[in-house]
């Protein structure tokens, strides 16, 4: 058979190797929901902590090996009552990764407290816990590790440092539903684990979010938090007792038919993971065999499986890291790759929708040098989706992916 990769690249006048290469359709709707949202808009139930959410609260939060769930409205206010329920407000400080969608280090801003960056760990592109220690100061309250993109921080190590100065370990795994860290859930490791369920993560229903946890007491304070200060299972109009003093309550209620899109969607999502794991392993291993100057973003010391809400990979190995990023994403999307996008999210104080003042924010001392390298200028991502498509269409990735790596040199000149 001939070895298409050494031919010439399509950027250069060669044959496109994967021409007509698309994403699969995402989110996947299901009949059976479709007819589930009409009853439940024909009953009238339509909010208020109704049955669905509380079936699909409590079974989300089995599924990651936690006690309870706390829907709500999405998964920024999730983070944003998490770090309330724990005390976090004015003048703490709540340490999270550079690396991350703006709405991790927003939660802290929403409280009046300071969001503190540290970088990320070159392979799993999560918060590096040995930078942790010495971004902390009397004033942190808290850290926010981040299940980011197929990668886990190392929740073991950056637990024990959290431990050591009492801060509250609150996972952001927006990234992360189904996954496991050491075989339990992620989102069961911190005190709170918090997930989006917006239209493009694994697990979708438009908009809301959950907040999990194994502490009565925090299950309480998050409950009282979203449903502007009802005691948990309190009708609508019935509260018999108010929140603690002091807790600034909101109403962030998620409603029945998201739930009821969740509920639908959670017993395929097992399955859904494991094809994106095994479709990741397939070109991990491509990519490592054929594919010289490319590496595949880590999963982690202890993870399996990973939720995989994309598939980074990095380019900063010879004979590749003197080519441009864009020029790389160029050759690919020649060849037929067009669903692959350059950078991650770089470095959250550099993000264009960044408008905070820099007093209200701090970047740890030793900087965030591998966000605002590798995490700017070589990395390249494609959405999860991708990594449900059928065998031809990973295969024909991985053949992009070695053929542009094999034409490093062409790509220099
Ligand atoms: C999507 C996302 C969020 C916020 O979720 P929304 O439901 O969109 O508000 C938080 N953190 C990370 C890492 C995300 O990717």
């Amino acid at each position: 058979m001939p070895n298409p990769s050494a031919d010439k690249l399509a950027l250069f006048g060669g044959t496109a190797i994967a021409e007509g290469l698309t994403a699969p359709r995402w989110p996947v709707p299901l009949e059976g929901t479709a007819k589930r949202l009409a009853e439940i808009y024909m009953s009238g139930q339509w909010s208020f902590y109704g049955s669905v959410e509380q079936a699909f609260s409590q079974e989300f939060a089995q599924f990651q090996d936690a006690k309870h769930g706390i829907f709500m409205v999405n998964g920024t206010v999730t983070l944003e009552t998490a770090l309330a329920a724990c005390g976090v407000g004015a003048g703490d400080e709540v340490i999270v990764p550079a690396n991350t969608w703006i709405a991790t280090a927003m939660a802290a801003l929403y409280l009046g407290a300071t969001p503190v960056f540290v970088d990320v760990e070159p392979t799993t592109l999560c918060l590096d816990p040995a930078k942790l220690e010495a971004a902390i100061t009397d004033k942190t309250r808290a850290v926010i590790p981040v299940h980011l993109f197929g990668g886990m921080p190392d929740l073991e190590a950056i637990m024990k440092t959290a431990a050591k100065h009492d801060l509250a370990v609150i996972e952001d795994c927006a990234h992360g539903h189904g996954g496991k860290w050491a075989g339990k859930g992620t989102g069961s490791h911190g005190i709170i684990g918090s997930f989006s369920f917006q239209q493009s993560k694994t697990l979708p229903a438009g908009e809301s979010g959950i907040c999990i946890t194994s502490s009565d007491e925090m299950s309480e304070r998050l409950f009282r938090l979203k449903h502007i200060g009802y005691a948990p299972g309190t009708a609508q109009g019935m509260a018999t007792s108010g929140p603690p003093e002091g807790l600034l309550c909101h109403n962030y209620r998620g409603n029945e038919f998201q739930a009821a899109i969740l509920q639908d969607q959670l017993p395929l999502l097992g399955e859904r993971i494991a094809r994106y794991n095994a479709n990741a392993a397939k070109l991990e291993k491509r990519v490592r065999e054929e594919a010289p100057g490319v590496r595949v973003q880590s999963r982690g010391r202890l993870a399996g499986p990973q939720s995989y809400y994309c598939f980074a990979m990095v380019f900063d190995g010879e004979p590749l890291a003197d080519v441009p990023l864009d020029r790389i994403i160029e050759a690919a999307k020649a060849e037929g790759l067009s669903f692959i996008s350059p950078r991650g999210y770089g470095p959250v104080y550099k993000h264009t929708l960044w408008n905070v003042p820099p007093k209200q924010y701090r970047i740890a001392k030793e900087g965030c040098q591998v966000v605002e390298t590798i995490g700017t200028e070589r990395l390249a991502i494609f959405g999860h989706s991708v990594l449900g498509a059928d065998d031809e269409t990973i295969e024909a990735i991985g053949d992009v992916i070695v053929k542009v790596a094999r034409n490093a040199e062409a790509l220099k000149a």
